[in-house]
């Protein structure tokens, strides 16, 4: 809307002149193509997460597979079968982290990095690459170098893996060099240099500025396209920037390109051997539907002197424990009929373990470590489950005060022991103690009734929410938080009540950049925490 003063003859005001332009279709639109856009990356980003766990079994057991009694030429195979496996998984890994980027929920978390072992692990899985189309692969460190140092390995790795698969990509004859120096400033910090050198196709000066920018492909007549998405130098580029560290690249046509990675890091003085496994004899409950990683796991878990006993399904696990007791639970957290944290819930609220560790194995990335301890978890293991993560677990778990495993028949059968563990484990979801309170005063059947009253409307607070944060339309998403969260309190519903909370208080400062987030954890929390009321009430029904 534009105003102007109108004045008559003699200079004297008679009002405003408004012109106004109807902008509500431009404005839209503008907003649907943000939204679709968003749509779309976090769709992609879903699927890529789904593809994971059947290219994991596919790692695992191609990697098994090349540790067996192979001829040359099935080696080479399976050896292939496992690089392009991990191919795929960077892949995906990349349009994982795209639809990060995008929301801004990248967050780098340091750990000690072994730097030889980091090396080894890297310069491994690329030597198979670079040999299937005979380039010759070196690497080198070139002391002096820090033994370990703190570092985001899995980021640094991505970011490295990323730059040498476009080197062997681009380079048809010749070699790919990597290698790492470091400038050591005092006892405590260093800047370490990784280069990446090949001799392959180059890129054109003019290009050189261009090919971090997301999407970009260097256009080439002379050039097969290789197979790419554009959006590998563009993560590697934040990624690097996150890390404080810097990247540059250098390159001459038909002769080659370099790419240096500059990061500041503090040194550790950690012990660089490989830790060894100090328990055995495990009596292991695996808790995992899809057959290819009960293989893997199972396969893995036996190599290293445990026993392993298998549920497919959540109730069959719940059924199992009930017989025997397990020295370790390691569960799946998407199984077939429930989610691995209702498992866990069960376990605990039933006093079916008392102080058995639960351990989940996901192929989730985007969750925190966090959730899944407070959702009961001991520890969490990332699938494809490595060695040297397993090992680390079970002596954190096992061996953390150099005893053994604890031993099944010490098990206290009840105790303070075990409702400490129920009470730290178990997240608030239910007010248990107004829910009493009701109990006593209206009894069960009017709670079930309020709940009956609950589960119809929430539906359509939830639609009318979502539907506002579409539109953009806070004040009436906030609203309906609001209404969400006050159903919820009413019917012990405590940790709905509480996710309903965050998204109406309109005033945090984040309020946009998590407020889709959010609405996911708030929707989680109903589907899994009404069911479990409904349980919880017939158990008191039961108890009475
Ligand atoms: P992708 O490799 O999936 O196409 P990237 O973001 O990893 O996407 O790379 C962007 C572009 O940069 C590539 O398409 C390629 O043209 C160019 N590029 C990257 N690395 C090299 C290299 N080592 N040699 C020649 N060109 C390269």
């Amino acid at each position: 809307m534009r105003k102007v003063p109108f004045f008559d003859q003699d200079g004297h005001r008679l009002g405003l002149l408004a012109f106004g332009r109807d902008m509500t279709e431009r404005k839209q639109s503008q907003l649907a193509i943000e939204q679709a856009s968003k749509d779309k990356t976090k769709f992609i980003a879903t699927i890529s997460h789904e593809l994971r766990t059947p290219l994991n079994g596919i790692v695992g057991l191609s990697r098994m597979l090349r540790d067996t009694k192979l001829d040359k030429e099935q080696f080479e195979w399976v050896s292939t079968i496992y690089a392009s496996a991990i191919t795929l998984g960077n892949i995906f890994n990349d349009i994982i982290d795209l639809d990060k980027l995008d929301r801004d929920k990248v967050e780098i978390q340091t750990k000690t990095v072994h730097t030889a072992n980091f090396m080894n692990e890297i310069a491994s899985i690329i030597k198979l690459l670079a040999g299937d189309k005979d380039l010759q692969f070196n690497w080198s460190i070139v002391d002096p170098v820090p033994l370990a140092f703190e570092a985001d390995g899995t980021r640094l790795r991505q970011v490295l893996w990323n730059i040498l698969f476009n080197a062997v990509k681009f380079t048809q004859k010749g070699s790919v060099t990597l290698s790492l120096s470091s400038t050591i400033y005092n006892e405590k910090s260093a800047e370490l240099v990784f280069t990446i050198q090949d001799t392959g196709i180059g890129i054109d000066k003019s290009e050189l500025d261009k090919i971090f920018a997301m999407y970009y492909q260097v256009q080439r007549k002379d050039f097969q396209s290789a197979t790419g998405t554009g959006i590998g130098l563009a993560i590697c580029k934040q990624m690097v920037d996150k890390m404080k560290g810097e990247i540059k690249v250098n390159s001459e046509l038909n002769r080659g390109t370099c790419f240096e990675i500059r990061l500041p890091v503090n040194i550790t003085h950690a012990n660089p051997e490989l830790e060894e496994l100090k328990v055995s004899g495990l009596q292991i409950l695996l808790v995992e539907d899809i057959e290819l990683n009960v293989m893997v796991a199972k396969a893995l878990l036996e190599k290293l002197g445990q026993h392993v006993s298998v549920a497919m399904t959540g109730q069959e696990a719940i059924d199992m424990v009930k017989e025997t007791t397990y020295d370790l639970i390691l569960l799946d957290i998407q199984l077939p009929d429930m989610s691995g944290f209702d498992v866990a819930r069960t376990l605990l609220a039933e006093d079916l373990v008392l102080r058995t560790p639960m351990v989940a194995l996901t192929a989730n990335v985007i969750k925190k470590r966090e959730e899944y301890l407070e959702n009961g978890m001991d520890d969490v293991i990332a699938k494809p489950v490595k060695k040297s993560r397993i090992i680390q677990v079970f002596n954190e778990l096992f061996a953390s005060d150099g005893g053994g495993p604890v031993p099944s028949q010490d098990h206290p059968q009840d105790g303070v022991q075990g409702a400490v563990i129920i009470e730290h484990s178990a997240p608030n979801v239910l007010d248990k103690e107004l829910l009493n309170m009701l109990i006593e005063t209206i009894g069960e059947g009017m709670v079930e009734a309020s709940l009956a009253v609950f589960e119809d409307k929430i539906p359509e607070y939830m639609e009318v929410m979502n539907v506002s944060l579409a539109a953009n339309d806070k004040d009436e998403a906030c609203s309906q938080a609001h209404k969400i969260k006050g159903a919820a309190g009413s019917v012990g519903l405590a940790r709905v009540q509480k996710s309903a909370n965050l998204i109406q208080q309109g005033d945090h400062p984040a309020w946009w950049e998590n407020v889709h987030e959010w609405a996911a954890e708030l929707q989680m929390a109903i589907n899994q925490d009404v069911p479990y009321l409904h349980e919880w009430l017939k158990q008191q029904q039961i108890d009475d």
